[in-house]
């Protein structure tokens, strides 16, 4: 039987940063010994959210490597200068790059480590496997399932890292019924290429939500859709800005990483607390001051293509009339708001780490059942007998920090997870 050495779950950034890491340390020059799964058919970086005009949330230097070796040659730089945009980047004098080119740029890399990875397959099972007549577990066995074909087949591995991402939120009473055209951020941009194709129709949209992603959303079918009345409704009195000061934005540094873990679970919660409006539920300075101002060339021009509705919340949705249902959070009215599409910026959750449940006894959780990882990721076991590592990335927010959940920490998170991998316990 073939037990591989190392197998990363979820080739997205965090994990294509764990093969820039391995490769840099000379670990990754054997096929038979590492191996990537992924669900997708394809490397994409949220496919369904590559709107044109969408910026970056976070500077360039923040790439797969470059805060930890400025030298690699999978730089973001190095990846301009390869494809003749070098001296003309630099002209544009903007550290913030478009996100369609971000996600060429990790297709750029992903395609470096293509023999690694299984694409179209889904993980979702592991189990432990134990020494015979022991109860020490030696390896896993993970269940794989091809997600077209859906062929099963179970591999093994030493030693994984789980780096699933997130998965979209969406309201439990969302109706099913295909002929109603309601979809998660996550699936925009594919929602306009197979429901709303004609762009000089009079659609009615209506998007929901508050933060980054409602009012990219709501701002690209303005644009591409000129005779459409787009709608947005959030709960709150204003879009509020994403704080990106320069003290604040110190919350997302690796040393910030080694500090927090030093803190007490009640102290990092108040930490989190207030800084929220560095990640969620806010929106970029610049794209609000966009926004404002198409309001206000609406007034000029007297039209009313672009409306934001304050203080409403989604309660549900009537199939027959195609229509949202919002209660007025001032007077707990109800306003129906019919709609030929329905985009829901409702934000995601960390993909739960059910996946290792199978051995939790094995494993050390804290008092909220949540699993305890050491400073290089590692999930802690109760005792020695479990020989494998496990490594988790994007589910520590809360004892690892703000930048766990984000790409700030690529290059750093994938440094010390492949360091610890090459140490012999
Ligand atoms: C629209 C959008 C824009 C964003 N912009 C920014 C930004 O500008 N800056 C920033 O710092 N962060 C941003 N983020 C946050 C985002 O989480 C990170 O950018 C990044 O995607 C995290 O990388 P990851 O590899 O941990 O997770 P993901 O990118 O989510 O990748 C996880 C991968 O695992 C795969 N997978 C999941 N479960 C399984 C399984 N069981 N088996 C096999 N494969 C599986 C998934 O298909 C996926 O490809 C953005 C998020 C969104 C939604």
């Amino acid at each position: 039987m073939h037990i591989y050495d190392f197998i990363g779950i979820g080739f997205g950034p965090a994990n294509l940063s764990v093969a820039v890491a391995l490769l840099e340390k000379d670990m990754l020059n054997d096929h038979s010994k590492i191996m990537f799964i992924e669900s997708k058919p394809d490397f994409v970086w949220h496919g369904g959210m590559l709107i044109p005009e969408a910026e970056m949330q976070i500077s360039f230097f923040k790439d797969l490597v470059t805060l930890r070796n400025p030298t690699s040659p999978f730089t973001f730089i190095n990846y301009l200068a390869e494809n003749g945009r070098l001296e003309t980047f630099a002209n544009l004098k903007n550290f913030f790059p478009r996100r369609v080119e971000y996600n060429d740029y990790l297709q750029w890399a992903a395609k470096k480590f293509e023999n690694y990875v299984k694409y179209a397959t889904k993980v979702i099972k592991i189990e432990p496997v134990l020494i015979e007549g022991s109860d020490v577990v030696d390896y896993l066995a993970l269940h794989l399932q091809n997600v077209t074909t859906k062929e099963a087949e179970i591999i093994y591995a030493k030693d994984i890292s789980l780096a699933a991402g997130i998965s979209k939120v969406i309201p439990e009473y969302m109706s099913a019924n295909p002929d109603i055209k309601i979809s998660h951020s996550e699936d925009f941009l594919y929602s306009l290429e197979t429901d709303f194709t004609d762009k000089h129709a009079k659609y009615k949209f209506v998007v929901v939500g508050s933060g980054q992603s409602a009012a990219e959303i709501t701002m690209h079918l303005a644009d591409e859709y000129p005779n459409a009345k787009v709608d947005l409704y959030f709960r709150t009195y204003a879009l509020k800005p994403a704080d990106e000061t320069e003290f604040v934005n110190e919350i997302f540094d690796s040393d910030t990483v080694e500090t927090f873990l030093t803190y007490d679970d009640d102290f990092r919660e108040d930490i989190i607390e207030n800084h929220r409006n560095t990640n969620y539920s806010v929106v970029d300075p610049k794209l609000i001051s966009i926004l404002y101002e198409r309001l206000y060339y609406q007034k000029l021009i007297g039209t009313e293509q672009v409306q934001l509705h304050q203080f409403h919340e989604l309660k549900g949705i009537d199939s027959d009339s195609k229509q949202a249902i919002f209660k007025e959070l001032t007077d707990n009215k109800t306003v129906n708001m019919e709609f030929d599409g329905l985009f829901l910026a409702t934000g995601y959750e960390i993909i739960a780490t059910d996946i290792v449940k199978n051995f939790e006894e094995y494993l050390v959780y804290d008092t909220e059942d949540r699993l305890v990882l050491d400073t290089d990721y590692r999930v802690k076991t109760i005792n020695a007998n479990f020989k494998p590592k496990i490594f988790i990335q994007g589910a520590s927010e809360h004892s690892h920090g703000m930048s766990e959940t984000l790409l700030s920490l690529l290059a750093y998170r994938s440094g010390k997870i492949v360091t610890r991998l090459s140490e012999s316990d």
